[in-house]
């Protein structure tokens, strides 16, 4: 299945806009970004980083898409309490949750990273995480551009 991850992101982008009163900036490089996947399962990794800096953070939140080289680069920048370095690689596995007694009062399994994880590997994307403990977090999905021309000829 092809996806357009430009029109995916925008109109998530628009869904949370519509829900939530907080400052949503969203930058995209281009309206036609085609990747090779899942539409339902590439929402929900979406859905999972926006809800998490939502969720983590009380500033505004910045949404990136852009293309470098065949690359698809969607970035999701919060301004909230940040991951300790010591943490970062832990945040995908399942059921890990940073500071158990503070992360109570919002909620949540520790499972969303996990699967947003799986399903990256599944479309042999990469997820990964840049943080500064106080200053916020960064969550990065990259995938594979698929080329929109097929080239149908075979020798
Ligand atoms: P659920 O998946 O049910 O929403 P969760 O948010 O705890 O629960 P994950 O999305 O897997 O689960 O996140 C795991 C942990 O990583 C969180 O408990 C939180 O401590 C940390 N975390 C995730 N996103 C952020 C973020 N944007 N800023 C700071 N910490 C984060």
């Amino acid at each position: 299945q092809q996806v357009n991850l430009a029109t995916l992101v925008s109109d998530t982008v628009s869904t949370f806009q519509g829900a939530y009163e907080r400052e949503f900036q969203f930058k995209k490089d281009t309206d036609t970004i085609f990747v090779n996947g899942n539409y339902g399962q590439l929402e929900q990794i979406i859905y999972i980083l926006i809800e998490n800096a939502l969720k983590y953070s009380k500033d505004k939140i910045e949404i990136q898409l852009s293309q470098r080289k065949n690359l698809a680069i969607f970035a999701v920048k919060d301004y909230g309490q940040g991951i300790p370095e010591a943490e970062q690689s832990r945040v995908f596995d399942r059921f890990y949750r940073v500071d158990k007694a503070r992360s109570r009062d919002t909620g949540g399994t520790g499972l969303g990273l996990a699967i947003a994880k799986t399903i990256a590997d599944q479309h042999q994307g990469t997820l990964s995480v840049k943080s500064m403990p106080g200053e916020g977090s960064t969550f990065s999905l990259v995938l594979p551009v698929d080329k929109v021309v097929k080239d149908e000829i075979t020798d």
